[in-house]
């Protein structure tokens, strides 16, 4: 098939299901659902779907002490807010108490 504005060959986009010209750039839908056309769309989805989980596994190894480093900050925050939660009750607790044997010792002269 050609392209009806300049005559070059057409080339199929798999993903997109069309065949355009890489000349003039147009794009001719593709009608009728051929035994090519559907084996390269399905061949195109899961070449981008390999090639996205090859890239994240790259991203992994390549970052993996960042990634590591990021972990480790993000325990050290949850590690600091319990400890500052422990921190607030147990002197919360104390305040009670002050309060608690203030108020005894009142009750009790
Ligand atoms: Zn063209």
């Amino acid at each position: 098939m050609n392209c009806p504005h300049c005559g070059a060959a057409l080339v199929i986009d798999q993903l997109k299901q069309v065949k355009y010209c890489p000349y003039c750039g147009a794009e001719i839908e593709i009608k009728e659902e051929t035994p090519e056309t559907v084996a390269g769309a399905i061949h195109g989805i899961a070449k981008t779907f390999f090639n996205q989980t090859a890239d994240k596994i790259r991203y992994n190894r390549d970052h993996a002490a960042e990634i590591a480093e990021q972990k480790r900050r993000e325990k050290d925050e949850e590690a600091k807010r319990t400890r500052k939660i422990m921190v607030g009750m147990f002197a919360a607790m104390g305040v009670v108490m002050v309060v608690m044997m203030v108020v005894m010792r009142l009750i009790g002269e």
